[in-house]
Formats: structure tokens, sequence, C-alpha cells
């Protein structure tokens, strides 16, 4: 924008080509109005000095007006541009017109102080008597250029974020084109397109990206074609693929808030072939412990036949009362029962292990007396702890203890092997004390404490698992190392669990804790209840009975039961549906629900009918072929009067209809 004239005299202020009026006469109003301008705007003179500068020049530059007026235009502009000015100012000068702002580019203005400030300039040719002159409108854009900095670096960051994204990415606008994805995504295209794929059309990829997927036959493709297209209306869509190198992707379309597409695509092939080997992995394990529990059982059988011929004939030996043994080879037989025995211990041991283990053992619980488990450990166990010098202790549970919910026969095998051990692990005179409590809400632990060896502490975390003894491995006292394994497991199995404390040298607590039986509600007692039934002859009110079964036996049965009772009347349902309408409609006295019914089952029936105004009042009785203890406790938690079970226990049954039925006046 400047000649590169000879440096102008800065104190030359009488130069009349400095002077605004040679070059063109401003009256006062034209300077108000420049000086109004939001822009900075300057006169440039023939000459190249500035002959004229409006108010905000000041500011912009940080000049006063009379320091700058008269100045060359290099002063405003920074020395690394000077030199691109003159040229410029010299081709604007032979052919000036004028030009709008932005129109160059990145243009910077020098301020007072020699810091730059980035500019945005307009020129327009003035008429000026001595010779070629313009006019300069020049626009502060540092704040433009501060928010276009920051948006192109939130964009810089974007693209850096999409980039580093593992998966295919790409997003489309509301037209369907692309706008941004990552090389992923390119690189999932293929060469099919060559050249940038921005701005292309969905379909123009999906044409390319398909010629690199396994799609079978030309109607398959076809197909896929148009349900890809047809599914672009759609908030969202994901469909599984393969391409024809056999990789597994999982394409995923969601749609933003501004009508356009976000898609990624997850490479499965990973994930695909590890399922397939854990699924493989998973079946060789069945298999292998398949034929694990195989071989067990069968080297069981196997070992045992011999063992029988060993023990049999050794206790033979052992009491020939023809030949009798001399002491020496008397304690060498028993060292061959006592070898035998703990083999057959170890044997029986190893196969209950693998039984659990394999998921084959079944556990029924039952409602169990605490006490009778104690009791009966203690009788089990009386003559081995007198044997050791062992003082065995029961402290029986306080009363109203409650019964815990287990598998009678494996909570006794828990304790006993407690028990045992402290016998065992303990030191003569010492003694084992067998106790119980209470522990949270609804469970209870039944503990064994001795005054024995106790746990070294580093092989204290080892104690359950199989095989691992302590540090008794090659002391005197026999065992197998698995008897705490098996009762952890069958406590867990029993939905308790087990643990210990133990002192060194001071004794050892053993404890199993277990899920305490939910007792039935409380039943009033029967009132005049001779036989059961016969109550209910002498009832003179008339009762109404709905009974829920779809099984048209058990219907026939139930209206032979009530049939010797005039005054009761029986309905019956074949769903729960109907039942519960019926029972809405007459208001029956008692109802009696089968749970396996072909709609609703019994439970979710019972909830029904709880929540209707009409019916919640009504008393029902389970009567189920589900028979186990576990379904019964379910049976009476879920509000079920009585839960009766089939075949049905006629007696059980009419006590349970007296019970309702006349507890209802
Ligand atoms: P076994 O008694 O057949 O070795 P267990 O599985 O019953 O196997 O016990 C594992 C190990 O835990 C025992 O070998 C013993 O070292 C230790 N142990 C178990 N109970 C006691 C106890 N009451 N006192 C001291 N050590 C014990």
């Amino acid at each position: 924008m400047a000649p590169n004239d000879a440096p102008p005299d800065p104190g030359d202020d009488d130069s009349p080509s400095s002077s605004v009026a040679a070059v063109m006469p401003f009256g006062d109003e034209a300077r108000q109005l420049l000086d109004a301008a939001p822009d900075a705007m300057i006169v440039v003179g023939p000459d190249a000095r500035i002959a004229f500068a409006n108010a905000r020049t000041e500011e912009l530059f940080g000049y006063e007006r009379d320091e700058i007026v008269g100045q060359p235009l290099d002063t405003i502009i920074p020395e690394r541009f000077r030199a691109s000015h003159v040229n410029y100012f010299a081709r604007y000068a032979e052919k000036p017109s004028t030009r709008p702002m932005g129109a160059s580019v990145d243009l910077y203005g020098r301020r007072k102080d020699g810091t730059e400030i980035p500019v945005e300039v307009s020129l327009s040719p003035v008429r000026a008597s001595s010779g070629p002159a313009f006019c300069a409108a020049i626009r502060d854009i540092s704040e433009r250029k501060r928010i276009e900095a920051i948006a192109k670096l939130n964009a810089d960051r974007l693209a850096g974020a999409v980039e580093t994204i593992q998966d295919a990415f790409a997003l489309f606008d509301a037209d369907d084109k692309l706008v941004m994805c990552n090389s992923v995504y390119r690189g999932l295209i293929g060469e099919g397109l060559v050249g940038p794929i921005l701005g292309k059309p969905y379909e123009e990829l999906l044409d390319a990206w398909m010629s690199d997927l396994a799609l079978g036959t030309d109607e398959e493709r076809l197909q896929f074609r148009s349900e890809r297209l047809a599914s672009r209306s759609s908030p969202t869509a994901s469909f599984d693929v393969r391409t024809r190198d056999g990789r597994s992707l999982r394409v995923t379309d969601r749609r933003g808030i501004d009508g356009g597409i976000v898609k990624t695509v997850w490479d499965l092939t990973d994930d695909v072939r590890l399922a397939s080997e854990l699924r493989e992995a998973r079946a060789a394990a069945e298999a292998a412990s398949e034929a694990k529990s195989e071989f067990l059982s069968s080297m069981s059988h196997e070992l045992r036949t011999p063992l029988n011929a060993i023990l049999g004939f050794a206790q033979l030996l052992a009491r020939d009362k023809k030949e009798p043994l001399s002491t020496r080879h008397r304690e060498r037989v028993d060292q061959i029962l006592r070898g035998g025995e703990h083999l057959l211990h170890l044997i029986d041991d190893i196969l209950d292990l693998s039984r659990i283990e394999a998921g084959r053992v079944s556990i029924s619980t039952e409602p169990v007396s605490v006490t009778e488990v104690l009791e009966h450990v203690k009788t089990t166990l009386d003559s081995v702890a007198a044997r050791a010098g062992i003082r065995l202790e029961i402290v029986p549970p306080e009363p109203g203890f409650p019964l815990a919910s287990a598998d009678r026969t494996r909570f006794l095998q828990i304790v006993t092997n407690f028990t045992s051990n402290a016998i065992k692990y303990n030191r003569p005179g010492g003694s084992a004390r067998l106790t119980s409590s209470r522990r949270e809400p609804g469970r209870l632990r039944v503990s064994v404490a001795d005054t024995g060896l106790g746990i070294p502490e580093d092989k204290q975390d080892k104690i359950f698992q199989p095989f691992q003894r302590a540090g008794q491995e090659t002391g005197p006292i026999e065992g197998t190392g698995i008897g705490l394994v098996i009762t952890k497991r069958l406590a867990e199995l029993m939905g308790g669990r087990v643990g210990f404390t133990s002192a060194p040298g001071t004794g050892s607590e053993f404890w199993v804790e277990l899920p305490t039986h939910v007792q039935a509600p409380e039943q009033r007692p029967l009132r005049a209840a001779r036989t059961p039934g016969a109550a209910l002859l002498e009832d003179p009110a008339a009762r109404l009975v709905l009974y829920i079964e779809d099984n048209p036996a058990n219907m026939n049965f139930m209206r032979d039961v009530l049939g010797d009772f005039e005054r009761i009347e029986l309905v019956t349902a074949p769903t729960a549906e109907m039942g519960i309408e019926i029972a809405a409609a007459r208001r029956p006295d008692l109802v009696i629900m089968d749970i396996n019914l072909p709609g609703i089952s019994g439970f979710e029936a019972l909830r029904r009918l709880r929540e209707r105004s009409h019916t919640k009042e009504v008393p029902v009785i389970a009567l189920s072929a589900a028979a186990s203890e576990r379904d019964k406790q379910r049976g009476l938690q879920a509000g079920f009067y009585r839960y009766l079970t089939k075949p049905v226990k006629l007696d059980e049954l009419l006590e349970a209809f007296e019970l309702l039925l006349l507890a209802r006046d």
C-alpha cells in the first residue's frame, strides 16, 4: 500500500503533501462523519504519507492524530511486510479500484508500541489534486481471529479425538453426506473410491464398501443394500456383517439432533473368535470334567475291590482264633488295617469332592434342629474323643433357637468334620466345645472351638484348598486335606458359609453359618375339630370355595371331597385369569390355588387377588405338585395361608378348610 519513497522527515510538518487539504478538501462535517466511523480510516496521499486519520485510528494504533498525520504509511505497517507493500501500492496506484474488506489475506497493522494487530483493510481511490491517493478503512479483527483460533482448536481437537477412536467413525449431515470420518472408516470404504470421500453421499460410500463384504448372491446384495438405505430414516439401526477377508463387523447408526447420522463400526473379529474359543474351551472343560468324574468313580470302584480284600483278610487275620497271630504280626496287621482305612477314607472324600465340583450333589433343605445335630455329632464322636483324651462338650442352644434351613445329612457332615478335626488336632487333656448363636436376621451359626495346636498363620489362607494340610503332611496325624474343602462347598450349596479363627498354640474355632428356617404364619387353633372335617359338617353357614386348577382329574377329586359337605358350594376355574374374575364377582370364602397353571402362575394370581379390594381378604391355599421344602417356604412367604402338596393328604386339606372357613365367622 505504500510506495517506497524516501523516508519522511518526521519533523517536516510544513510539507504540503502531508496536509489533508492538499490531498482533498475535507469539510468539518466530513471529518465528523469519519470520526464517528467504527473502523480506523486514513487517507494516504500520492507521496504515500498519511494525510488524514480519524479518531478510531488513534485508538487502534496508539498514536495521537498529530503524531501520525504526515507520517509515511509504513509507520503503521509491520517491518516484515513493508517491502511487499511497496509493490502492492505501486500496482494499486496504476489501477486503482475499490477493494472490499476481507479481500486480502492476513494483514497486520503496527501499533505505536511495536505490537502487531490483525486487520482487514478495504481500499478506495480518492480524487486528489496532487496525484493518486486512496482511503483505507482498517478494521481490527483481533477478536474475530481469537474466536476463529478457538473454533479451529476445537475442530482440530474433535478431529484428533475422532481419529483416535479405534473403531470406524463417520458423521453424515441431514442430507446424508459425509462430513467427518476417521482413517479407520476411510480404510473400510477401501480403494473402491479414489480421492477424498468427505462430501460424498452415503449411497455412494455404501456401494464402495459393499464390494468388500461377503454377501453371497446378487439377490442378497440387493436386499442388503435396500435395507441399509431404508434404515437411514430410522432413529437407530444396528446390523452385523462379515467382510470377504473374514472379519466380523457391527455397524450402528444413530440419528443426531441436527438430523444427521453418527455411524460407528466395531470390529468384532477378536470378540467373535474369543467367544467361539471360549465356547470350545468350556465344552472341552465340561468333557474333561465329565471324564474326570467318570475316571474317579471307576477308579474308586477299582480301588475298593482290592481294598475290600485287603481289609477283609486283614480283619480275618486279626481275629483268627484258630491260628492267633503273634504280637509282632498282630501289630503289622493293624498297620495294614489302618493304612487300608485311610485309603478308603481318601477315596470316599475324593469322590465326594468330585461329585460336588461336578454339580452332582443334590441338596434338599428342610427345617433341621440344631440341638439334634449337636447331639448326634456328640454321640458319634464321644468314643473317639475319649480315646484321644479330649473332653467333648456341647452347649445346648437357648430355648426358641431357630431351626436351620439345611440338608440334614450335609449339615451333620460339616459339624462332624469340624469336631473330628478339633479332636484330632488337639492336645491330651484338651477340649472341644460345640456352641450355636444367632447371626444377622435369618442366619444361625454353629461353632466348634478347641484348645489344640492352632494353625500356623502363614498356612491359614490355604486350608480350604484341596490337599492342603497346613504343615500336618509330615506329622503323625492322619488326614487327607480334603475335609475342609468339602465343608466349604457344602455350606455354600446350602446358602451358607464357613470360616475360622485360630491362634497357633492356643486353639482354633471353626464355624458354619446357615439360613434359618422361616416359620409358617401362626395358625389359629381349630374350633372343635374332633376328626378333620367334622366341624365343617356341623357348620350351618353356606360357604363358597373356588378351586383354580387346570387338571380335570384334580377338579373331580375336589368335587368328591367337598361333595360330603352340603352347604359348601365348589366353583372351579381352569386358569388363574378366570379364577381372579370369578373371585372378584362371587367373593368366595376360600380359594384353593394350583401353582403351575397355563397362563399366569398361582403366585402371580395370589398377588393380583391381594391387590384388589374385593378379594384381598380372601384366604388362599396353595395346592401344588412342587413339593420341596424350598417351594413350601416360598409359598408361605408369598402369603398363601397354607402350602399343601400333591398327592393331597385329605386330613391336612380338611383341617385347612376348617381352620380357614370356620375362622371367618
Ligand atoms: P485333614 O484333617 O484330613 O488333613 P481337613 O481339610 O479337614 O483335612 O483340614 C485341613 C488342614 O487344616 C488339616 O490338615 C490341619 O492342618 C488343619 N486343621 C483343620 N482343623 C484344625 C483344627 N481344629 N486345629 C488345627 N488345625 C486344623
